[in-house]
C-alpha cells in the first residue's frame, strides 16, 4: 500500500521547483497503524507558501485513487526548523492590505505606464499606495516618478536589515532599477535576478499601504514564479493592447495565475492604446490596433474587463517627464480612476 501511495504522490508537482514531491524528498514518511495511514510531508523551505495547497492536493489524489482510504488517510505537513538568519517570509508586506500584480504578455504594451497612473488614481481615491518595480528587463518606474538617481537607505530594525522605499508624488516606490544600470538589466540572469528580487520582496520597509502594485516583467518566467511563491498576491491584472490580447503570451499569463497550485485571482484585463483621437478632430476615434479585442478576450477567458485607456500624448509625455499624466490631466485621470475603481471592487477583502 505504501508503494501505491508513493506512486500516487509522484503525480503531485511543486509549482515552484516543478519537481514531483516524491523525487524532491518532500514525502518524508508513510506509515499505517490500525488501518489508519499517515503521510508526513516535510518541505525543505521553512513556511513554504505552497505547503497547504500541496497537502490538500495529496490528500485528494490518494482518496480519489483509492476510495477505500477516504477517512482513513491523513496528510500532515511537518514544519522544517526555520533558519534563524533568513528574513521571515512576507515580513515586509505585512503592513500592506492588498498586493496586486500588474502583468502583460509582451513588453511595450504600456504595463509600466498603466501601473504608475493606476497608483496615482488609487492615491487620489484616498488609498495609501506603493509600487514595487520588479521589471528586471526594463525597470522604468524611477524615470516615471522622476527619481532615477535615488539610492535607497539601509536601516536596521530588531536586528534585521531593511531598505527604505523612495517617496514620490505620494507613492512609495521600490525598484530593481535603483540597484542596476538599465544597460546592465539584460545581462541579469537566473539566480542573480531571482535573489535580487527576493531581497526587494523581503527587505523593503513598506509603510502601512492599502495597495501595493507590482510591475511584473513581461511574459512568464522565473521572476514571476519567485514573486508568486514568495508573496501572497491578492490578485493580478493583465494589461494588453487590442491586437496583442489573444496572443499566446497573454493566454499563458492568465493560465499561470489561474494554475490550481498558484491560484491568484485574475481581477481583470485592461486594454491600453484602445484608440487614438487627434486634437483637431476631438469626436473621432481611430481604432488603429483593432477594436474591442481585450473586451472579447476577457469574456472568452471569463475575466472581468476593467476598461480602456486610449492613446493620449500627455500619457507618453508624462512618463518621459517623470510625472504620470493622471496628476495633471483630468481626462486621463478619469480613465485610470474608472479602471482603479473596478480593481478595488474586484479585490477580495481580507478578514
Ligand atoms: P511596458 O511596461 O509594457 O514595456 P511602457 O509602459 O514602458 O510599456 O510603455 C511603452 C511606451 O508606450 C512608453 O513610451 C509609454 O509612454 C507609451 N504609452 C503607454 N501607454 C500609452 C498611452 N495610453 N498613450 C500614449 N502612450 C502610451
Amino acid at each position: 500500500m505504501e508503494e501505491k501511495i508513493r506512486e500516487i504522490l509522484s503525480g503531485v508537482i511543486h509549482p515552484e521547483t516543478q519537481e514531483d514531491i516524491v523525487a524532491a524528498g518532500i514525502v518524508e514518511s508513510i506509515s499505517t497503524d490500525n488501518g489508519k495511514t499517515v503521510v508526513m510531508l516535510c518541505f525543505p523551505k521553512p513556511r513554504d507558501p505552497f505547503a497547504a495547497r500541496i497537502r490538500t492536493q495529496a490528500q485528494q489524489m490518494i482518496e480519489r485513487a483509492i476510495p477505500d482510504m477516504k477517512g482513513n488517510v491523513t496528510v500532515v505537513v511537518k514544519e522544517a526548523a526555520p533558519r534563524p538568519q533568513q528574513p521571515q517570509r512576507e515580513s515586509t508586506t505585512r503592513s500592506v492590505r492588498h498586493v496586486i500584480a500588474v502583468a502583460s504578455g509582451k513588453g511595450g504594451v504600456g504595463k509600466s505606464t498603466v501601473t504608475a497612473n493606476l497608483a496615482i488614481a488609487l492615491r487620489n481615491m484616498g488609498y495609501a499606495t506603493g509600487i514595487l518595480d520588479a521589471d528586471i528587463y526594463g525597470p522604468s518606474q524611477p524615470k516615471m516618478f522622476g527619481i532615477e538617481g535615488y539610492v535607497p537607505d539601509a536601516v536596521q530594525q530588531d536586528g534585521n536589515d531593511y531598505i527604505v522605499p523612495a517617496q514620490s508624488l505620494g507613492i512609495e516606490l521600490m525598484s530593481i532599477g535603483f540597484f542596476i544600470r538599465p544597460e546592465d538589466a539584460l545581462m541579469w540572469r537566473g539566480a542573480m535576478a531571482t535573489n535580487a528580487i527576493k531581497q526587494l520582496l523581503h527587505q523593503t520597509l513598506w509603510g502601512p499601504l492599502d495597495y501595493l502594485l507590482i510591475d511584473m516583467p513581461p511574459g512568464t518566467g522565473d521572476i514571476h514564479l519567485t514573486i508568486i511563491s514568495e508573496l501572497k498576491l491578492d490578485g493580478a491584472v493583465i494589461v494588453s493592447t487590442p491586437q496583442q490580447v489573444a496572443v499566446a503570451d497573454v493566454v499563458r499569463g492568465v493560465q499561470m495565475f489561474r494554475h490550481p497550485q498558484v491560484n491568484v485571482p485574475v481581477l481583470g484585463i485592461i486594454e491600453n492604446m484602445s484608440w487614438f483621437t487627434p486634437k483637431e478632430l476631438p469626436d473621432n476615434r481611430y481604432y488603429i490596433f483593432g477594436r474591442g479585442g481585450a473586451r472579447r478576450y476577457a469574456a472568452e477567458c471569463d475575466a472581468p474587463f476593467l476598461g480602456e485607456i486610449p492613446i493620449i500624448q500627455s500619457i507618453m509625455e508624462g512618463s518621459d517627464e517623470g510625472r504620470p499624466s493622471s496628476l495633471d490631466d483630468p481626462q486621463v485621470e478619469e480613465y485610470y480612476r474608472t479602471v482603479a475603481a473596478r480593481i478595488v471592487e474586484n479585490t477580495p477583502e481580507k478578514c
